[in-house]
């Protein structure tokens, strides 16, 4: 328990910018998030994720480039470009680089660490091994609220909140009382800032969130899942880092692998889990993904029956709706 709190106050230490230190056998690693880097002192080397590795042509392992000092071009294009042309020293990263990566992951950041030799700082330490645990860790939630919430389509919807250990929290739209129908029909949608709140054309999620709504209370109930998944996982920032990477000619799935990350990041085991506290055991999916099917059912919720759910494409969210059906086998 004292290993993962110190492995959680060193996530915290990362998220402000700070360094830490990772011990790994007898090696020790200062380890910074690599999209933090100013003038940092010394030899560097960058860990770039397997996915980033492999979008460079640099095999399909997470790799270890060394940094010539000061020179910040080379690590910015590291980073974001969508294509480097210097010649790149790179080697596999060590399991001690991997996990530095795979903190600097959990962070938030872009999967790109940082690394140089410890200094005199009083950087907090950390074990490999105990990184490793904390990773590895399931993710366990806990329902905080449930609460009346009257909204517009339909009157009778509660919502819960759920929290995660120190982590997120996501909600579930009760739409009249799914927990006493056999198998309700339920929704896992993830949380799109730009597209339900900005009404961005780039996606489809804020048209697919009220239709899901509709379609539920038209139904006489259902249950929305709306998990703090941003981007597929990958939040906010490195969405719109991937939104950057499209204006350049990739699609969403591409732009995605080039950042670093998988093409879907996110964690539908919580769906399951919530569903299991609300006593919501058998389901009618509203997806067009069949990958949320095998998860639920992996996962130990049975799903009866998959649902489509059809939402008109747009000028601007075309390409997007394509590359999803076709690279992520969405279908309708
Ligand atoms: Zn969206």
């Amino acid at each position: 328990v004292d290993n993962l709190r110190t492995v959680e106050r060193a996530l915290d230490e990362l998220k402000r910018g700070y360094a830490v230190c990772l011990r790994d056998g007898n090696a020790t690693l200062r380890v910074m998030a690599a999209e933090y880097a100013g003038a940092q002192p010394g030899p560097l080397r960058v860990v770039l994720s397997g996915q980033r590795a492999n979008y460079l042509g640099l095999g399909a392992q997470a790799i270890s480039v060394k940094i010539p000092v000061g020179d910040g071009t080379l690590l910015q294009s590291l980073l974001y470009a969508p294509c480097v042309e210097t010649t790149i020293q790179a080697t596999p990263a060590s399991s001690g680089e991997r996990m530095a990566l795979g903190l600097i992951k959990q962070a938030g950041f872009l999967p790109a660490a940082l690394i140089s030799a410890p200094d005199n700082s009083a950087a907090l330490e950390v074990s490999a091994e105990a990184a490793e645990a904390y990773l590895k860790r399931p993710v366990v939630l806990a329902l905080d609220t449930l609460v009346r919430l009257p909204v517009a389509a339909y009157e009778d919807t509660r919502v819960a909140t759920f929290e995660e250990r120190g982590g997120a929290v996501h909600l579930a739209l009760l739409i009249g009382h799914p927990e006493n129908e056999a198998a309700p029909l339920a929704r896992l949608h993830s949380s799109c800032f730009t597209g339900e709140i900005l009404e961005s054309l780039r996606c489809d999620c804020g048209s697919q969130l009220r239709e899901a709504i509709e379609v539920m209370a038209k139904a006489g109930g259902g249950v929305l899942l709306y998990l703090n998944q941003e981007g597929r996982g990958i939040g906010l920032i490195n969405k719109l880092r991937a939104y950057h990477l499209q204006e350049q000619g990739l699609d969403t799935v591409e732009a995605n692998l080039a950042l670093g990350f998988a093409e879907d990041e996110r964690d539908f085991a919580i769906a399951a889990q919530m569903l299991r506290i609300l006593k919501i055991g058998k389901i009618r999916l509203l997806t067009n993904n069949p990958h949320k099917v095998e998860a639920l059912t992996q996962a130990g919720i049975a799903v009866a029956e998959r649902v489509p759910l059809v939402v008109k494409p747009g000028e601007h969210n075309r390409d997007y709706l394509a590359a999803k059906a076709k690279k992520m086998g969405h279908r309708h």
